[in-house]
């Protein structure tokens, strides 16, 4: 459950060093190269799925308590103050390394805006027909 081209999957499974701050036998957490904040952490499956759509239940199901543990030591250690958990699926949601992982980016009172968006406005009916389009999907 590798792919020899993918990087994450060399760091995760230590071919490529990088700072890890946690291991057990199904992920790698480390730290991102390119940190938003102090202590932004990447949480890295030893195995490939390309998003979080192909990550079997398992898998998918470790990730959040995982992110909550290691968010919870971010606001002990380097005392951030909150932590956003972020995970891209897909080039046009910011998606640039195709193998699953969650972002765990620490927050610091006062520090830089990152994660936000706009509100847009949306009636009762364009959500209802939403909501009807999705629903049908699943
Ligand atoms: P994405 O945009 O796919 O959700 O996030 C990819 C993240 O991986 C980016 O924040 C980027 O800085 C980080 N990244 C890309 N290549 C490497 C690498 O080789 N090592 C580490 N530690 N982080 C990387
Ligand atoms: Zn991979």
């Amino acid at each position: 459950m590798r792919d020899d081209n993918c990087i994450f999957c060399k760091i995760a499974n230590g071919d490529i060093p990088a700072a890890t701050i946690y291991e057990d036998e199904d992920f790698r957490v480390i730290l991102d190269l390119g940190p938003a904040t102090k202590g932004h952490a990447l949480i890295l499956p030893k195995n490939h799925f390309k998003d979080i759509c192909e990550a079997d239940a398992e898998t998918a199901g470790k990730l959040f308590p995982l992110a909550a543990k290691i968010g919870a030591a971010m606001m002990k250690g380097p005392g951030a103050d909150g932590f956003n958990v972020v995970q891209n699926n897909g080039s046009c949601a910011g998606q640039t390394v195709f193998h699953l992982h969650v972002h765990v980016i620490p927050r610091y009172e006062g520090g830089t805006e990152i994660v936000t968006w706009k509100p847009g406005k949306a009636d009762a009916e364009e959500l209802a027909r939403t909501a009807r389009i999705i629903k049908e999907a699943l």
